[in-house]
């Protein structure tokens, strides 16, 4: 449950089968939705909405997911029993984590801001909304 007011929101979530669970304390510095292939073949799904923490305020309180390099410098966590998909980080920002919206238990006050990566997007998948699409990251060329 999300907590409002002069208080710090903390936010709980977790994998789907339950063996998981985390805790991330903060307002979201950034939110997006992400099309890139290694997302989207890491998910299962059309894309995945993330949320960023700072690091230090996540932890993990139950259970003890995979960790996977999924390419250079990037750490992805998954449950080890049903898959779920829970967190990234990069070595170039290593003070930061993103967690996947989707797993967030009431995500108040978090929404994304923008696509990135819509140069990758599946073709099949159309987006319905006007954020902003950027063809990478934020500040790379609008596609
Ligand atoms: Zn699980
Ligand atoms: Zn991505």
């Amino acid at each position: 449950m999300a907590e409002t007011g002069t208080t710090q929101p903390t936010y709980e979530g977790g994998c789907h089968c339950g063996e998981i669970r985390y805790r991330v304390t903060g307002v979201a510095i950034f939110a997006a939705y992400c099309h890139c292939r290694s997302c989207t073949m890491s998910s299962g799904a059309p894309l995945v909405g993330w949320a960023t923490f700072d690091e230090k305020s996540f932890a993990f309180t139950k259970g003890l997911p995979t960790d996977r390099v999924s390419s250079p410098a990037v750490h992805r966590t998954f449950c080890p029993t049903c898959g779920s998909a829970l967190t990234y980080t990069h070595a170039e920002r290593p003070d930061q984590i993103d967690v996947t919206l989707a797993t967030v238990d009431d995500p108040v006050g978090i929404t994304p801001m923008c696509h990135v990566w819509v140069s990758e997007k599946r073709p099949w998948f159309a987006i319905g909304d006007e954020l902003p699409r950027y063809t990478e990251w934020p500040g790379s060329t609008l596609a």
